[in-house]
């Protein structure tokens, strides 16, 4: 399904530019002003309880939305998409929205949103209530109309910019050359499918140089909560003080703190093509906030790449390493480097098999120079992009 949102304070033009988006995706439009003011033209109990609220400019309650959206959306099953226009129109309706589709196994696609600045939205309000008879299109209503929307609509632009699926469009202009900017943005954004990759592999297989590397060669942004958290340490935060003893122990730090970490790195990052999280998900439970922390943004973990390292191998490299200014506090003494190889086998391995259900797990030979193991990831991982496209 395509389903579309159009947003926009009042007189920003929703009404006319839906008109042709319906048309050129074949969506159903749902507007719940039009529905409520077919409801009071109707006499109907819905329309009866909406018109005082309506004649004032307030909004009207969510129960009678949600009301009049399922019916629309029962009465129309075979739908390709739906076009919304008018809702949601608060932060509870955003989420009431994500439930109504959830309920359909299906999503936003994307908001686009018709930016005009509020003397024109005056003007133009004015003007239609000269060619429609809109009881709030009167000046006092008018001007509370604009106060309900910068108070409890404006909001609801940052719920999908944090999705990414929010594009702001100016809505002034020629008819036609709006409408082409807004099909352009929804068709930018249906073709930007974030990919995420998850490089697994013990300490010491490589994980941190190559995953570097791949996220500059695919346009990425690489997630190291171990490197995020040695920042933090460094500059002596509060995140960075609460995880010193676990990170000087070599043992995982508490979820919630890796959690910050990874939400502040994707939000400052909504241009790159996807994410490469290295040294997280550590555990079953942190595979499953991972699929929590992707689906809030619609997307999932494309696949998990394995780097194959004979365990000798990985520890001739940690111990190789603890002689460089490289060095982490954890690789200088055996017992701890042992102590992390163990960990990585009883709370990392069981991730492994949670990927192997879902067909995402693929192993990469990681011995070889670094040129030669690159190129076999980044091989591996355009393969299995092209696999999901
Ligand atoms: P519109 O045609 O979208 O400008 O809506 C006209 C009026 O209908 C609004 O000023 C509200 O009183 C009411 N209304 C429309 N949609 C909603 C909604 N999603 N939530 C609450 N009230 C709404």
């Amino acid at each position: 399904m395509l389903n579309i949102a159009l947003f926009g304070p009042p007189g920003a033009g929703k009404g006319t530019q839906s008109k042709l988006l319906m048309e050129k995706y074949n969506l159903v439009y749902i507007s719940t002003g039009d529905i409520l003011r077919s409801e009071i033209k109707a006499g109907t109990d819905i329309g009866n309880k909406a018109k005082t609220i309506i004649e004032k400019g307030g909004l009207v309650d969510d129960e009678m939305i949600v009301t009049i959206i399922e019916r629309t959306i029962r009465n129309n099953d075979d739908a390709a998409g739906f076009l919304f226009d008018g809702f949601p129109r608060t932060l509870v309706q955003a989420y009431i929205l994500e439930g109504l589709l959830l309920k359909l196994n299906t999503s936003l696609n994307c908001m686009v949103a018709l930016d005009v600045p509020n003397d024109m939205l005056k003007e133009r309000l004015l003007k239609r209530a000269d060619l429609e008879d809109r009881k709030d299109d009167t000046e006092v209503v008018i001007n509370f109309r604009l106060k309900e929307y910068e108070n409890k609509t404006a909001p609801v632009a940052n719920f999908y910019k944090e999705k990414n699926v929010f594009h702001a469009i100016n809505g002034i202009g020629e008819l036609d050359d709006i409408f082409k900017h807004l099909t352009n943005a929804i068709e930018s954004s249906l073709e930007k499918v974030w990919q995420n990759v998850v490089l697994f592999g013990p300490p010491g297989a490589g994980k941190g140089t190559q995953g570097q590397l791949l996220a500059e060669k695919l346009n990425m942004v690489y997630i190291s909560t171990g490197a995020m958290l040695r920042q933090e340490l460094k500059h002596k935060t509060e995140i960075g003080m609460k995880a010193a003893p676990y990170m000087e122990k070599g043992t995982i730090v508490p979820d919630e703190i890796a959690i910050q970490l990874i939400e502040k790195k994707i939000n400052e990052s909504h241009d790159a093509n996807g994410f490469i999280f290295k040294g997280f998900p550590r555990t079953i439970v942190q595979a499953y906030i991972l699929d929590g922390l992707l689906r809030k943004l619609n997307t999932g973990v494309t696949a998990v790449l394995d780097i194959k390292v004979p365990t000798l191998e990985s520890i001739k490299r940690l111990s190789q390493r603890s002689k460089t200014d490289m060095a982490r506090s954890y690789d200088l003494a055996t017992d701890l480097i042992v102590a992390r190889l163990e960990e990585f086998e009883t709370k990392t391995l069981p991730v492994v098999e949670y990927y192997q259900k879902q067909k995402k797990y693929i192993t990469v030979d990681g011995m070889g120079t670094e040129e030669q193991i690159l190129n076999r990831l980044s091989e591996t991982v355009e393969n299995a992009f092209k696999h999901v496209w």
